[in-house]
């Protein structure tokens, strides 16, 4: 699960790293409330969306006094932010925060995430903040610096002050930037996240190191011991689709390809987007319907895949192990006298009464594809997207 910006910074706040003041605003009114309260010349407007490279869209714009706040709120709240990281359709701005300038003197990178290389976790730093770190580490990556903290462990004081120095950080801001580090390690471990990235980190004119932007991904198999992470749920930053799956217990991902997948099992799910790419087909999406593919999680699984405009067509793979194929047989016959599907459905049925499945597909009214083995599927899948393109 990911949350806001400015939530991040509440998290922040909270644990003694230092953020500049701020407040979220959801319309002009609150934003202009918000530049009253904060008693300041110079504030920052910021549209939250879950996404970076706001800045470089034009979602984060200088407010020098009320009236340019109210200028940039107008021009920010409800407009289709489109960066890097949400792809050419954008993402539509809600929120925003409104937050003192800081007076920038340098724009340094930090983030924590986990090394799966060596299992443990890793914090980094580099003097190349505000940019695109991804670049900086295919480009230069002597220019990130990293410290490996155990996962039962904590980043130690001697530790934090190594990737202070790296920074190039001279006296008081040394100090100042292992107070902040130690903090984040802390935010890190105390609520379970999976990645937090500060970029920039910035020292100001007055040597203190604080955190202008911040981004948090939460590790979702821990939330439940985290009731006021998930109130900051935003499922306006979601893919819909997949929240209405997440609705039905589906575990689905929406890809970009033409080929809708239904599947038992995520390894089987994996497997079935390879051998569909290995027969020059694109996934439309991973979808793993789990132990029991009845009528009903079947029909919810062709709701969802065909919600996707993309798809031209579809492949059932089950592997009967515990679940009978000839169960999963008549819950695909039974789902599409509940939904209609126009496109061509190819299926796989491998494993217990994998024979009777097929006599009971062919036997339907419907026109399936049964193919015999993974190969054949994939390809006549494959084949059939391209004839409906
Ligand atoms: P994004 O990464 O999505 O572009 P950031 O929060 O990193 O958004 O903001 C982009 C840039 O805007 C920062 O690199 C910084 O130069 C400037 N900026 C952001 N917040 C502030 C602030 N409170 N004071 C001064 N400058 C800011
Ligand atoms: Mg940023």
């Amino acid at each position: 699960m990911k949350i806001h910006e400015y939530q991040g910074k509440e998290l922040f706040r909270n644990a003694g790293v230092p953020v500049p003041d701020g407040y979220p605003a959801f319309s002009v009114d609150e934003a202009l409330d918000a530049f009253q309260k904060l008693d300041a010349d110079r504030v920052v407007v910021k549209a939250q969306i879950h996404a970076g490279g706001r800045g470089k869209g034009g979602g984060v714009k200088i407010a020098n006094g009320i009236e340019e706040v109210e200028q940039h709120a107008n021009e920010i709240l409800g407009m289709n932010l489109v960066t890097h990281q949400t792809g050419p359709e954008g993402q539509k701005v809600q929120r925003l925060l409104i937050e003192t300038a800081s007076d920038i003197e340098r724009e340094l990178y930090a983030g924590i995430v986990l090394d799966r290389s060596c299992g443990k976790f890793v914090f980094m730093v580099s003097t190349e903040g505000g940019v695109e770190i991804e670049k900086v580490a295919a480009e230069t990556p002597e220019k990130i610096v990293k410290e490996w903290i155990t996962p039962n462990g904590d980043l130690k004081t001697h530790q934090a002050r190594t990737l202070a120095l790296a920074l190039e950080l001279t006296g008081t801001q040394v100090k100042n930037a292992v107070k902040t580090f130690l903090s984040l390690w802390k935010v890190f471990k105390l609520y379970d996240c999976s990645l937090m990235e500060i970029n920039p980190l910035v020292v100001t004119k007055s040597d203190e190191v604080i955190a202008l932007d911040s981004k948090i991904n939460f590790d979702d198999n821990a939330l439940f011991r985290h009731k006021d992470i998930q109130e900051m749920r935003d499922l306006a930053e979601e893919e819909p689709l997949e929240v209405e799956a997440d609705s039905y217990n589906l575990n689905y991902i929406k890809l970009d390809g033409d080929v809708g997948c239904m599947v038992n099992g995520a390894g089987l799910a994996m497997g079935t987007m390879d051998i569909i790419k290995l027969h020059g087909g694109e996934p439309a999406n991973f979808l793993d319907v789990g132990g029991i593919a009845n009528a009903e999680t079947v029909a919810h699984g062709f709701k969802i895949i065909l919600s996707d405009p993309n798809v031209k067509s579809i492949l059932i793979n089950i592997f009967g192990g515990i679940v009978r194929c000839d169960r999963v047989a008549q819950g695909v016959i039974d789902a599409l006298s509940q939904i209609e599907v126009i496109i061509p459905i190819v299926i796989r049925l491998e494993g217990t009464n994998a024979k009777a499945a097929s006599e009971l597909l062919q036997d339907s009214e419907h026109d399936f594809i049964v193919a015999g083995s993974l190969a054949h599927a994939a390809q006549l899948v494959v084949q059939a997207a391209k004839q409906e393109n």
